[in-house]
């Protein structure tokens, strides 16, 4: 037990000194090609929200991946809340994840059960007691604007809909960190913008955001801190930025 609160003082000390999500140098060569992620260091504080722009294949998903555990890093090393993602084990990854939400491009909903079963799910894989489901997820979805369609089938809602169910299933269990890969990717831009405005909620009652987007748009009017990435390094990462052109 000694060794578990040693353990516990050093991932908060390594969150005070470089973040909840701190990256330090880090590569990420695939098999093939060149490397995705090229000596990245970057430091995420608890409770900031950060935009992460960059073209299409300048290393986004490759970073947000690694924030996952679901790659590793090649070199340097990958904190998550103080937690060096290359220490985990393998079995311990499920519990590391429980921390954090994550939101795609495609929704990736089941498509086959209703709204309800979709958000209601997530708290079942990590054993939430069936009376806490049952208040839990009526409230995360009236926060999405999705109250009264617990039970439509996912395939018969909007694309806007269905990224709000997605949002609420990443929330439910409470994350401390949000990742999301492009949500608007796929969104129309009234649509775009109401999850944007979720996801500033959400970052306003103390989640960390970090949102991959292409919406010049909307990285313009936010202004949040904003990563620019171009082949696999950071190019830039400016408080209140702007989207670069790259042209
Ligand atoms: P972005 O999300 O910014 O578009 P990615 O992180 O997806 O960029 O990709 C960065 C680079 O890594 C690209 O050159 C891409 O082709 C390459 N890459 C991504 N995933 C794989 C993979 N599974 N295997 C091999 N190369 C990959
Ligand atoms: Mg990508």
């Amino acid at each position: 037990m000694a060794n578990k609160e040693l353990r516990r003082r050093k991932r908060e000390k390594m969150i005070e000194e470089n973040g909840v999500i701190y990256l330090d140098n880090v590569s990420k060569v695939y098999s093939t090609g060149s490397p995705a992620l090229n000596g990245v260091t970057l430091s995420i504080g608890s409770g900031e929200f950060v935009f992460i722009v960059g073209d299409s294949g300048s290393g986004k998903s490759t970073l947000i991946k690694l924030l996952l555990r679901e790659l590793t890093a090649s070199s340097g090393s990958v904190y998550v809340m103080g937690q060096d993602l290359a220490a985990l084990k393998h079995r311990q990854v499920p519990k590391f994840r429980r921390n954090i939400g994550v939101v795609f491009q495609d929704f990736r909903l089941l498509n086959d059960r209703n709204v309800y079963e979709n958000v209601a799910f997530a708290q079942r894989i990590v054993e939430t007691p069936a009376s806490e489901i049952r208040r839990n997820v009526p409230a995360i979805l009236a926060t999405v604007g999705l109250a009264g369609k617990y039970k439509a089938k996912t395939r018969q809602l909007s694309g806007g809909e269905q990224q709000r169910v997605a949002l609420a299933r990443a929330l439910i269990n409470n994350p401390s960190i949000l990742l999301a890969d492009e949500p608007t990717g796929n969104l129309d831009p009234k649509n775009s913008w109401e999850i944007m405005r979720l996801l500033d909620e959400i970052n306003a009652n103390g989640t960390t955001v970090v949102v991959v987007t292409h919406s010049r748009e909307i990285v313009n009017a936010m202004h949040k801190r904003v990563v620019t990435m171009k082949k696999g390094v950071i190019v830039s990462d400016e408080e209140g930025g702007e989207y670069i052109d790259e042209d």
